[in-house]
């Protein structure tokens, strides 16, 4: 059986007694066992940071950013390798894991820029003889806490920042498809990162609560599930962190009279169930406005769906494969019956689907609901299948607060052809990251990601000018020099202004 150990000093360790399988979604067998580390594997990890990252961080920003030149270069002649080792772990189609390395990348690119984001602020003047400047410094050491369903991009967004903005960061990913960022790590070190300043630990719980109570780790930022962020934010920051973390979603997609429907139907098909609906950012909930638009809808999205081909991940044809493992299959189908349960019209139904020749793979079938209520749980609680919900609304102002009242706030989109509605809707719902006739609207690199409500804690976003603010701390000086030297003013006793 292959093992997965860590990735600290520039080199594999293996450390802590205790393993957890990782499966092959596509089949259902376990393909090798991942070593949980403890409190000791996170201190070697701590210790060999310690000693990098002050030259590190003391490294000119623009050599800096030539090791992630470097880094981009390796994944990008990796990337059909990279995305096959993601797929066999997490099971989502070839293409998909692709995108998942290139959005990853994205932000690389973003950190090759690092230099003019680091330029700092002056004001010469401020007062007489003062001039005032700040400028950003590296927190020293970072963690970042991340799931399974992006093991590429999510690990990128945050050790991108972090390191080429001058800090040491330990990754701890998720433990079910921890292959792709340990790989990571001979990445980095072949573009010219120094040791120890990109660690991985693998672990679970035991892992997350050592960083969290570790008194050198500055800052964690975290993706995941809404608990769990809210859990680690509230202690992180108890024990003096800067901590980011993003949670769960329930992300709804509004379609006006005036849509497009078939445009709308392309694009639902594709975020309702690609990569089988584990998308923070996927379109759960379509909200039609109006009787005549949702009898419409429903008459289109049948014949899409009937179209939709299940297959294992290398399947080139395939729309989507298999969910992570047998417990998330089990939670997703326990979901379709309490959505039937709940009085809610199973259209679709996705449970006990087998995929011929693939009998042991986690496969569940495209579902979809109509006659959705709020209130009920399967509409209130994030399922993460391929489900789709369709929730009636009378007008624009019910379908502006299905998703405005809801729990999650991570994205919502609006189909329209009408530009006032649209801007109405974008300015008003409570909802973090808008879609304007786009299904899936992930800011790029350099905008900062992140939803509201319960979809994130702490209030830095991702990547773009807030990462690089989340991953930096700012210094400002005012500094004054008088023609005469320094204490000829005598001493002031009121506060000094510029007045
Ligand atoms: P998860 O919360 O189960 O796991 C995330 C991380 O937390 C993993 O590294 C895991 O090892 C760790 N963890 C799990 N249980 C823990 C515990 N009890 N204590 C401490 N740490 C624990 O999430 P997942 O199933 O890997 O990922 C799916 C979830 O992530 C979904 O809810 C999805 O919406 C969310 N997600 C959110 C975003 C976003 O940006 N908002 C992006 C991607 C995924």
């Amino acid at each position: 059986m292959r093992n997965i150990d860590h990735y600290i000093g520039g080199q594999s360790v293996v450390s802590g007694s205790r393993t957890s399988p990782v499966f092959d979604p596509n089949a259902g067998i376990v393909q090798a066992e991942v070593r949980l580390g403890d409190a000791a594997t996170l201190e070697q990890a701590v210790a060999a940071a310690r000693a990098a990252q002050p030259a590190w961080a003391a490294t000119n920003p623009q050599r800096r950013a030539r090791v992630m030149f470097k880094f981009k270069e390796l994944v990008e002649a990796e990337i059909d390798d990279l995305a096959r080792i993601l797929s066999s772990e997490h099971g989502k189609v070839l293409a998909d894991s692709k995108g998942d390395i290139q959005r990853g990348l994205e932000v690389i690119e973003f950190c090759c820029g690092i230099p003019h984001v680091l330029k700092g602020e002056f004001t010469h003047g401020a007062g007489p003889g003062i001039d005032i400047w700040a400028h950003r410094l590296p927190i020293g050491i970072g963690a970042g806490i991340t799931p399974f369903n992006f093991p590429a991009m999510i690990p990128m967004w945050m050790a991108g920042v972090a390191i080429a903005t001058g800090n040491a960061f330990i990754l701890k990913p998720s433990e079910r498809d921890p292959t792709l960022p340990v790989r990571l790590g001979d990445l980095f070190k072949r573009a010219g990162l120094p040791d120890g300043i990109f660690a991985v630990v693998n672990g679970d719980k035991e892992m997350v609560d050592a960083i969290i109570a570790h008194p050198d780790i500055a800052a964690i930022s975290f993706v995941g599930s809404s608990d769990i962020a809210q859990y680690i934010y509230g202690q992180g920051t108890a024990n003096g962190k800067r901590v980011q973390a993003m949670g769960g979603a329930k992300n709804h997609a509004v379609v006006m009279p005036d849509a497009d429907l078939d445009a709308v139907v392309r694009d639902l098909a594709g975020a309702a169930f690609g990569s089988a609906g584990e998308r923070c950012m996927a379109l759960p909930v379509v909200v039609p406005v109006g009787e005549a638009t949702a009898e419409a809808l429903r008459a289109r999205l049948l014949p899409a769906i009937a179209k939709l081909r299940l297959g294992v991940s290398t399947d080139p044809e395939a729309d989507y494969g298999p969910v992570v493992s047998a417990a998330h299959k089990a939670r997703i189908e326990d979901y379709i019956a309490m959505g039937v349960a709940e009085g809610a019209e199973l259209v679709v139904d996705g449970r006990g689907y087998t995929l011929q020749g693939h009998e042991g793979g986690w496969f569940v079938g495209p579902t979809l609901f109509d006659h959705v209520k709020q209130g009920m749980r399967s509409y209130e609680e994030e399922i993460f299948g391929p489900v789709l919900q369709i929730v009636r609304a009378a007008d624009f102002e019910e379908a502006l607060r299905l998703p405005s009242e809801h729990q999650y706030g991570n994205g919502v989109a609006i189909f329209t052809r009408n530009g006032h509605a649209a801007r109405e809707f974008a300015a008003r719902v409570n909802v973090g990251m808008v879609g304007i006739n786009v299904p899936i609207p992930v800011p790029v690199a350099y905008h900062s990601f992140g939803g509201w409500k319960r979809s994130a804690f702490g209030d830095i976003g991702q990547h773009g000018m807030e990462g690089v603010q989340f991953w930096t701390k700012r210094k400002t000086m005012t500094g004054r020099w008088p023609d005469g030297g320094v204490g000829e003013t005598g001493s002031a006793f009121v506060i000094p202004t510029m007045g």
